[in-house]
């Protein structure tokens, strides 16, 4: 079993890019600022006018918990999840799975890659060499 994403009208964007491999997030047009997750207002200047805008893939590690319960048969180790602060802006957290062990601090730097898998594309999370 899978738990499937459920994109709703604010992050169906975001999917869609993810399925492309792409890793955006949406910039105001009235004041440029970025934003993650999705949502239809600017927190800074209230207007509902945004556009996707590709960001690096890159930042750094926020928190994580490590998951030792069998959501699926396929579980054989613990999950590791991340909330990783983009680098574009601190504000900006995205989630994702670390995909190689790690040894894991705040701070730590991080890149996403993109898993495909039983059709579905997810953003996970490797530390970055060096
Ligand atoms: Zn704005």
């Amino acid at each position: 079993m899978i738990v499937r994403p459920e994109p709703d009208r604010d992050s169906r964007p975001w999917w869609d890019a993810v399925r492309r491999h792409e890793l955006t997030v949406q910039r105001c047009d009235a004041c440029g600022r970025l934003r993650f997750p999705a949502r239809a207002v600017c927190n800074a200047c209230r207007s509902r006018e945004a556009s996707w805008t590709p960001v690096s893939g890159r930042g750094r590690v926020y928190s994580w918990i490590v998951n030792h319960q069998r959501f699926a048969p396929s579980m054989t180790e613990p999950l590791t999840i991340l909330a990783v602060r983009l680098d574009e802006g601190d504000d900006l957290l995205m989630y994702g799975n670390l995909t190689e062990p790690a040894e894991l601090c705040e701070g730590l730097p991080v890149e996403a890659v993109f898993t495909d898998h039983d059709g579905e594309t997810l953003v996970n999370w490797r530390p970055l060499p060096g």
